[in-house]
This record gives C-alpha cells, sequence and structure tokens, in this order.
C-alpha cells in the first residue's frame, strides 16, 4: 500500500502517478459518472500527478471538472474548481500493475459533500 503507484490512459498521453495504491475505489452512482462507466480512487489534492494535456467537463454545477485525454477519450481524474473539498480522484481503471477488483468497492449514490464527508478519511 505504500509504493508509489501509476496509470495512464489508453493512448499514453496522459500519464497518473499516486502515493500508494487506493485503500478503497467509489463507484459513483451520480448521473455522469454512471455514464462514464469510472471507478474513483480519492486521493489528498496535491498527491497525484498528472502529466500531458486534458478536456475538462464541468458538472456538478460548475464545480467539479471531469478531465479527459484529448486523443483517445479516457476519463482520467475530477479536480474541484473554486470550492476546495480537499481531495481529488482518479479514474482507478487507468491504474496499472493495480488488481482493482482485490480492493473494496463502495458505492455512493452521487457525489455530494455529505457523501464525501461520510467517505474521507478512509477508515
Ligand atoms: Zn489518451
Ligand atoms: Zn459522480
Amino acid at each position: 500500500m505504500t509504493n508509489p503507484i501509476k496509470g495512464s490512459c489508453h493512448c499514453g498521453a496522459v500519464r497518473l502517478e499516486a502515493p500508494h495504491a487506493p485503500p478503497w475505489i467509489v463507484q459513483c452512482g451520480c448521473g455522469t459518472c454512471s455514464k462514464l462507466g469510472v471507478l474513483w480512487a480519492y486521493y489528498p489534492d496535491g498527491a497525484v500527478t498528472v502529466t500531458g494535456t486534458t478536456k475538462v467537463y464541468l458538472c456538478n454545477d460548475r464545480v467539479i471538472g471531469i478531465h479527459h485525454c484529448r486523443a483517445c477519450g479516457c476519463t482520467t481524474h475530477w479536480q474541484t474548481r473554486g470550492k476546495d473539498f480537499g481531495r481529488m480522484a482518479l479514474n482507478a481503471r487507468l491504474l496499472d500493475d493495480c488488481n482493482i477488483a482485490a480492493i473494496p468497492l463502495r458505492a455512493i449514490a452521487g457525489p455530494t459533500p455529505a457523501v464525501f464527508d461520510d467517505a474521507w478519511p478512509p477508515s
């Protein structure tokens, strides 16, 4: 759990590096995440390094920006804009050398602050 973990989009233009594998993964049930089909791994702001150019889709009253690779379209991560949640999330499906099927999955109804408070920090 303490070794850095890396991931990338399908074409490799966007690369992600996190300090450790996620202790759990979130399947968000909101309309956006359901249609994107992503599984989120949460990290504190600043803990994840993202390299490469992304395209941003603004949702949740434009508070959250969901980033995608401009070339292959993979959803890479989300970050807040303006409102500080103290965390961001990367798409756990993009992680390499990480068996996400072995990581506990949490299903939440949607990305409301109340749900975040309940789910963070990981217990
Ligand atoms: Zn790509
Ligand atoms: Zn969502």
